[in-house]
Parts: C-alpha cells; structure tokens; sequence
C-alpha cells in the first residue's frame, strides 16, 4: 500500500503523522511511504532520518494525488480537503461533532475518514486520545510549577519545599488519564497532594498504588470548596465524556483562594471547570483573576510535540499497520474497535453519537 505522511499545515502544529521508526516499521512490512519534505524538521525528525528509514520525500500535492492512506495528527485544513478523494483513507484526529464545515467538505470528498478520537477498546476506553491526556496531565504541573514562580506572578512556593519548610499543596479535581498522570509527577517533585473524583472505583486504584503518601477524597462541592482555600495548584481534569466539563469551580469560590495560586484548567478543551476559565494559547498562556494566575492552553501537547509525536505513533502503529497490512475493509471489518473510528464513509457519516451531535449543531 502506498501511504502518505503530508506535513501538517495547521497553525503552530509541529507533530508529525509518522515517526522514522514507524516508517521503518511500514517499509519493513513491504509497504511504500511517502513523506512530505521537512515534515519533522521542526521536532528533529530530519529528511535524511526518513530516507533512512525507507520513506520517498516528496511534496504534498503528490501525496494527495497518490497515496492509499494518508497519515496525519489534525484535522485536515480546506486546502487540504479539497484534494481528498475516493479510494483514498485519512487517518487522523478529526473532532467533526463541532465542525459542520469540515464534515461537508469531507462527505464530498467521499475518502474513507477514521478518526484517533472515535477508536475505542475493550474497556470503552479512548486509546487514542489517552497518550495526549498523559502528556498533558504531566505538564500540567511543569507548568503549574513554573507559574508560581513569584517572576510569573504566583505564590513563590516550591512544590517540593525543602527540609524544614512545608510542601506545596497540589489539588488534582478529576482522576482519570490526566489527573492520574499529573499525580505522578506531583509526589514525584515532593508535593503534598489531594486528588478529587465522583467515582470510588478511581479513587481506590489511586490509593492502592500510593497509599498514604497521597489523601484521596470523594469530590462534593463541600470538598472542593474546603480544598480550594488550601491549594497553591489545583489542576482541572474532570471530564463527562461527551458534556461540556462540571463547572467546579464559581467565581465566588475562586475568590476564597491564596492570592497567588494557580489553577492549571487541563479541561478547557470541554469548557474547563472554572466559571473564569476561557481558553489561551502557548503564546501566551496565562491571565489573573482574582489574585488566581489561570492557565488554561487548550493544546498543551503541542509545547512539547516530539514527545507527543512519539508518544502518538505508539498507540497508532498497530492501528496503522493492521489498515496497511489487511487493506482498509478487511482491518475496519475484524476489528470493531477501529470501526468506531469510522467517521465517514462513501459520503456518508458513519459514527451515530457524532451524526448525532452534529445534528444539533446544525
Ligand atoms: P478521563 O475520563 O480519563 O478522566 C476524567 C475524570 O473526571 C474521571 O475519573 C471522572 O470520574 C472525573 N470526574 C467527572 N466529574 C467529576 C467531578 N464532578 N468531580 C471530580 N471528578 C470528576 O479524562 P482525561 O483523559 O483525564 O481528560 C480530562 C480532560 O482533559 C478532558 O476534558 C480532556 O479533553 C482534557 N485534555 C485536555 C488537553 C489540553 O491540551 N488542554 C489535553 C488532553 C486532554
């Protein structure tokens, strides 16, 4: 099969579809991959690390003209869309519930679209999106850190303290994917933490692997009130998959808060969970409310997008390499998972809860 990596065209993307080893992986399986020049420049992915891996560097006109399959991370631009075509397969993130344009554009196409974000597993889990809420889950207190720094405006306070001075607070809203990942970084830069969720199956797993070096608490809005007026960093990772995020936080509660804190609102993407929660950018990531320095970057994987590239490849490979190896029908057909992935089809949309969330929005 021939299989297409473009560079991604987005505004500040720098990840890239494929990495040279997953190329290698592909070319090793017989296949043919093309790969658009300089797509990994940015993140140190050099041309010559492609062709070394076996790829053919070319321009993207030709990969849209040609490939099979075509491998990417955002959703596909207009420009880009209106090369798609039948026959062909995108593999990508593609979010269409919020975007009717984008859907239109490729219903038209009639390519065969399956979407990171749609694959499931046997768990009802998200494979896909789960190496993105790691990575954001870890920065998050990176970040969090860094921001309450006095020169940004924070608190001064070290997360760790040192010997004879107290730790930092951390309060984790939300223990899933991103609260547990930014729980691991937190006990292991010495925080004091507190992780908050509704469903006691979450906070068992939690305390069975930390004991007593984390408290966990069942979340009400007493809890998180009384928390609240204790943390230096409180971390927003609450999510009800396909709701808007629980909105935890109202301003009058984040008035209570220490002068100086942060809330790092990780689930800005769905909303976030602060009344004054409103998206920003890694140009320029936070604002103050309240004395409380917010930082609230709607894609935070992208700061660090080698890592995120790498760590994307490891849970698409075998998806990419099943579609590749089985052909496109064959792979969909054996694997019920990957289905759900299927977002459009032969011009038509194929994943119902997407059909049906566009519905409304149209
Ligand atoms: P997840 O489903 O793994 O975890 C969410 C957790 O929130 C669950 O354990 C759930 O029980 C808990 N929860 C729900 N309501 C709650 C409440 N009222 N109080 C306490 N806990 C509650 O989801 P995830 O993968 O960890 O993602 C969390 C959020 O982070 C999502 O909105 C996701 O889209 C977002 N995210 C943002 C970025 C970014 O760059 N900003 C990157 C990745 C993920």
């Amino acid at each position: 099969m021939l299989i297409g990596v473009p560079r991604e065209i987005k505004n500040h993307e720098y990840r890239v579809g494929l990495t040279p080893q997953a190329v290698a992986e592909l070319v090793q399986h017989g296949h043919s991959v093309w790969v658009e020049t300089a797509a990994g420049e940015a993140i140190g992915f050099a041309d010559q690390a492609y062709r070394a891996a076996g790829a053919q560097l070319t321009d993207a006109g030709s990969i849209f003209e040609q490939a099979d399959l075509i491998i990417k991370v955002k959703e596909p631009q207009a420009g880009e869309r209106k090369q798609l075509r039948s026959g062909q397969t995108l593999f990508t993130y593609l979010h269409l519930a919020p975007d009717p344009e984008q859907t239109t554009d490729l219903l038209a196409s009639r390519a065969t679209c399956i979407a990171y974000e749609t694959v499931t597993d046997a768990q009802g889990r998200l494979p896909l999106l789960a190496p993105m809420s790691e990575v954001a889950g870890r920065m998050a207190i990176q970040a969090g850190a860094s921001c309450l720094e006095k020169a940004r405006g924070g608190r001064g306070v070290l997360l760790g303290g040192v010997p004879g001075v107290p730790r930092g607070r951390v309060v984790i809203l939300g223990g899933g994917v991103v609260g547990a990942n930014a729980l691991a970084m937190a006990v292991g830069m010495g925080a004091d933490v507190v992780v908050l969720d509704k469903n006691p199956h979450v906070l068992r797993q939690l305390d069975e692997r930390y004991g007593n070096r984390i408290q966990t608490l069942f979340s009400t809005q007493a809890e998180v009130a009384t928390q609240l007026q204790q943390a230096d960093l409180v971390i927003g990772a609450v999510l009800i998959p396909g709701a808007a995020a629980p909105r935890l936080i109202s301003r009058k509660l984040l008035a209570d808060m220490l002068p100086g804190a942060v809330l790092v609102d990780v689930a800005i993407d769905q909303g976030g969970c602060a009344e004054t929660s409103r998206p920003t950018t890694h140009a320029d990531p936070t604002y103050v409310v309240d004395d409380v320095i917010h930082y609230c970057v709607a894609n935070m994987p992208g700061a660090v997008a080698r890592t995120s590239t790498q760590a994307l490849n490891n849970a698409t490979l075998p998806f990419v390499l099943a579609l590749a190896n089985k052909g496109i029908k064959k792979a969909l057909a054996e694997d019920r998972y990957l289905l759900t992935g299927l977002n459009v089809a032969a011009g038509q949309l194929t994943n119902a809860e997407v059909a049906d969330a566009l519905q409304r929005e149209w």
